[in-house]
């Protein structure tokens, strides 16, 4: 027995509640449930994933999620990284790993398909997977690999991603160029693919230049680390001692007052001296809540640019694309109905294929019809009608009308249980019903992301024992289905 391996199970058993929580319960018996507790390496958990190809899969789609999931566990944040199982090991979760093993029987002979890596969130101190590139070497940001795969080459380009991808390609290939750039739109249409691909293409004309990429989030954690072990100079360094600085979901910045001096600070230095600086976020610098009026206004002064949801040919050449590292090939009509379906999140896109995918590989006899795949993919196209109908807004409207408050109510930091219930419903419904992540969830709600979490595991837990409560959840819920 390895060290630290009964802790490692028993963190990844509260990780995998809280996650079981986050997908579909589809999702997770397909993927999450696949993965398997191996160690701890200081604070990071390492997990076993049967094969590169599923650990790609995995840390692409739901590596935000499990990240979310190891938040605050015993008190500590936990990271996580994937590492391939040994043979033996496969063999013997192979029972409850069916799915997987289907999936890689599909990959077996995908000769083409270069050696996916591994990427995941680790310490600096681990090593990253062959593929990864290391970007925050001298740095305690988490985060030290990028996508192999998220490269400009792999981003099918149409009218509504062509600006995003002309500027970041332009801000790549000549740094400064468009200070700062700023790309805002919904989740899951590619704003952390642009990024990373700026990462690879400036690694690529000038790997001497030293480039940052991080989440906010990151950023953020990495802060409050700094302040507990007063290295707090480590942190300045790793924001401003770079070339060029790339910060994903930039709105987590809002309403967290400390951490927006000190990005102020460093965006002036980086600005002075024309290093390029790359944001990303979901909405407009100005629509960010709790945004300060001076970095606003530093936002906006480079450009500004939103991407849309790409349109129907574009999302057929995903599809398209993401078949050729497959030997199994479905026909254009039913790739045509998967982009006809699922039209507003790329990220849904992909695990809509890669779903088919599993289920024909473990019943190749029975005929592929679009009936039948209507039936595999009917949680996916369902996801995707409410993601599109329901709003954090609409929620918050309807779980105040219900319980007789005021939005202004929900949004307050009253306690009492009249009110902090009814908040923690809507914060639940926002969740469950949105494609909102917990960090945008908690901007609406002026909340970090694990208040958020947290009302997201308790009220289940509060409906078990509170039967007017779980009455009010359902009726809310199916009112706002419609
Ligand atoms: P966002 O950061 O906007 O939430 P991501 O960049 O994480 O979205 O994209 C979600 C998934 O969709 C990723 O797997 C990404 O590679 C893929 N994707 C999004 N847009 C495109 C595109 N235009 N071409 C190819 N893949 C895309
Ligand atoms: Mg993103």
């Amino acid at each position: 027995m390895r060290i630290g391996e009964t802790f490692a199970a028993e963190i990844w058993k509260i990780a995998a509640v809280r996650l079981s929580g986050m997908v579909s319960e589809n999702l997770y018996e397909q993927w999450i449930a696949n993965l398997k507790p191996l160690y701890l390496d200081d604070a990071c958990l390492v997990l076993g994933v049967a094969n590169d190809f599923l650990g790609e899969w995995v840390e692409s789609s739901y590596g935000s999620q499990i990240a979310e999931a190891l938040c605050g566990i015993a008190g500590a944040d936990y990271t996580y990284r994937l590492e391939q199982l040994p043979e033996e090991d496969i063999a013997e979760t192979e029972p409850a790993a069916d799915n997987v093993s289907s999936v890689a029987d599909v990959q077996e002979s995908a000769a083409a398909s270069p050696a996916v890596a591994v990427a995941a969130s680790s310490p600096v101190a681990s090593p990253a997977a062959a593929g990864d590139d290391m970007l925050l070497d001298s740095s305690n940001l988490r985060s030290v690999t990028v996508n192999g795969k998220y490269t400009f080459e792999n981003f099918v380009v149409g009218e509504e991603n062509r600006y995003a991808y002309t500027a970041a390609r332009r801000a790549a290939e000549n740094p400064g160029v468009f200070n700062p750039l700023y790309i805002y739109g919904n989740t899951g249409i590619g704003k952390t693919h642009l990024l990373h691909a700026v990462v690879h293409e400036t690694q690529k004309n000038n790997p001497r230049l030293v480039v940052r990429y991080a989440t906010c989030e990151e950023i953020l954690n990495s802060f409050v680390e700094s302040l507990q072990s007063h290295r707090y100079g480590a942190f300045r360094s790793q924001l401003r001692d770079v070339d060029m600085l790339l910060v994903d979901d930039i709105h987590v910045l809002g309403s967290k007052g400390q951490l927006q001096e000190q990005f102020f600070n460093a965006f002036n230095a980086l600005y002075s001296e024309n290093k390029q600086i790359i944001l990303t976020s979901d909405k407009r610098p100005a629509e960010i809540a709790g945004l300060e009026a001076r970095l606003i206004s530093r936002f906006e002064q480079g450009v500004t640019t939103e991407i849309y949801a790409p349109g129907f040919e574009v999302r057929l050449a995903i599809l398209r694309n993401m078949q050729r590292d497959f030997t199994f090939q479905f026909s254009e009509e039913i790739l045509e109905f998967i982009a006809l379906r699922v039209s507003s999140n790329v990220r849904r896109l992909r695990g809509a294929l890669m779903q088919l995918l599993t289920r024909v590989s473990i019943d190749r006899k029975t005929p592929l019809t679009l009936e039948r795949v209507e039936s595999i993919l009917h949680n996916v196209f369902e996801e995707e009608f409410t993601s599109k109908l329901i709003t954090v807004d609409d929620i918050q409207k309807r779980v105040a009308e219900y319980f007789n408050l005021r939005i202004s109510d929900l949004l307050s930091n009253k306690r009492p249980k009249s009110i902090a219930e009814p908040r923690m419903v809507a914060m639940y419904l926002a969740r469950k019903l949105t494609d909102s992540s917990f960090p945008q969830i908690g901007s609406a709600f002026g909340r970090n992301h694990a208040t958020i979490m947290n009302a997201w595991t308790k009220v289940p837990e509060l409906c078990e024992k509170d039967e007017e409560l779980r009455r009010a959840v359902a009726v809310l819920e199916r009112q706002l289905k419609g």
